[in-house]
């Protein structure tokens, strides 16, 4: 596969100012046109930096894509950096400056469009003008004579995002060779990576196909499978078929659910404290989510699971708000009020302080439906948000299970 390395430059990268979303964007982009993106640097706005950076990334690729250090101000220094790798000269264009002009007309009208863009109009002599119709930076795209091409994008996403797809198009016809890879993917859930490992033991792999697994925060895992086609799908059923009872049919664990519930003309419920409205957000989240999902109650203090979920307060105050009982109560009471076949609940410590015997991050969650009650106790690591967002994540985790009359004993688990 062509080589494709991707540059990242800026000075709020290195001060862990800015989070590098154009590497992730390009690095999916590139990969999914066939090429083999093997390196990504970040490098501050130093001109020097920048031209030894692009050296090394240019040593046996076929492209380079760089972002950012297009702008107007005095640090914007690609493509200087650009012009001193190629050793040529940086010349002004008159028809670049016009667009500039236009553009910032479009922008701000009424304002005159300030000297300093004139910079932007510098290109370093044979470099192309990529258009830019969402900011003022074209960016600029150059052979070196080792043959890799050089591709400059603002730094922006929003304006990178529109040229890079511009620039994607155009791959084809500038790296020769370039075959688009099939990109497969399955998802499971409710089992760890340890034990995904090893019921896939000797399924991974780095040739045709290659196999990786990425684990989400979102409570599911994915297996990507990339390569040609017969490969890709027989490498994909094996995988499919080890992990079969826990495989989703969508990458989104509320969808996976509501898609189930809606298979069996259920309705379902949730009951929260913990996670105060992050269940209900997941939900409400999956386009057509209403066929299903009657209700959600954020009932966070003890008069409110008693007033609208009819937890009896001597059972709160013998267990405790943080207890198998109270999120089975919990559970029962919605599945009453919401007259749904499946509810589910939660009730734990999201943090960051601990109660006496109960460490930050138990969480106990619920689903009732007609059948009964099953409650699980999770122990999520990490700070208050992680705890709401991996605790609803688990709940809906719950609520496929039993969907799926998997009915777990309840167990103790770590996320
Ligand atoms: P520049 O083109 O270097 O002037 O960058 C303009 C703005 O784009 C910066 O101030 C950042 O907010 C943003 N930016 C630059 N590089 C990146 C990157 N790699 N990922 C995400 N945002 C970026
Ligand atoms: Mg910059």
């Amino acid at each position: 596969m062509p080589i494709a390395r991707v540059l990242s430059i800026g000075d709020e990268l290195l001060f862990g100012r800015t989070v590098d979303t154009n590497a992730t964007h390009l690095c999916r982009l590139l990969g999914d046109q066939g090429m083999l993106v093997d390196r990504v640097e970040q490098v501050g706005d130093g001109e020097a930096a920048i031209v030894s950076a692009l050296r090394r990334a240019c040593r046996g690729a076929a492209l380079v894509v760089c972002t950012g250090g297009l702008g107007p101000t005095d640090d914007d220094r690609t493509r200087h950096a650009l012009a001193r790798l190629g050793a040529v000269a940086l010349e002004e264009r008159p028809a670049a400056w016009r667009a500039i002009r236009a553009c910032w007309g479009r922008l701000r009208p009424g304002m005159a469009v300030p000297e300093v863009n004139r910079r932007q109009a510098l290109f370093p002599c044979g470099a192309e003008s990529l258009a830019n119709d969402r900011g003022t930076a074209p960016g600029l795209l150059m052979r070196l004579p080792s043959g890799c091409w050089v591709a400059c994008l603002p730094g922006v996403p929003h304006e990178m995002v529109a040229m890079a797809d511009r620039l994607a198009r155009r791959l084809p016809r500038l790296v020769p060779g370039l075959r688009r890879p099939v990109v497969a993917e399955a998802w499971f859930a409710g089992i760890g990576e340890s034990t995904a490992q090893e019921l896939l033991a000797g399924l991974f792999s780095e040739g045709d196909p290659t196999v990786g697994i990425t684990v989400s925060e979102l409570g599911h895992i994915t297996l990507r499978v990339v390569g040609s086609a017969a490969p890709v799908r027989r490498r994909l059923a094996e995988l499919r078929q080890r992990v079969e009872p826990y495989l989703l049919p969508h990458p989104d664990l509320a969808a996976s659910l509501l898609g189930a519930c809606a298979q069996r003309g259920w309705t379902l419920a949730a009951a929260e404290s913990c996670t105060a409205g992050h269940l209900a957000a997941r939900l409400g989240a999956v386009p057509g989510a209403s066929r299903c999902w009657r209700m959600g109650v954020v009932a966070y203090q003890p008069m409110a699971k008693r007033s609208l979920l009819a937890v009896p307060g001597p059972l709160i105050r013998r267990h405790g708000l943080v207890s198998a009982a109270v999120a089975e109560a919990m559970a029962a009471g919605m599945r009453r009020t919401a007259r749904a076949d499946l509810a589910l609940a939660t009730t734990g410590l999201a943090g960051p302080t601990g109660e006496a015997g109960i460490p930050v991050g138990t969480v106990w969650l619920a689903a009732a439906t007609a059948a009964g009650v099953v409650s699980r106790q999770v122990r999520i690591f990490g700070g208050r948000e992680r705890v709401q967002r991996r605790a609803a994540a688990a709940a809906l985790q719950l609520g496929w299970e039993v969907v799926n009359g998997m009915l777990p004993p309840g167990r103790t688990s770590t996320h």
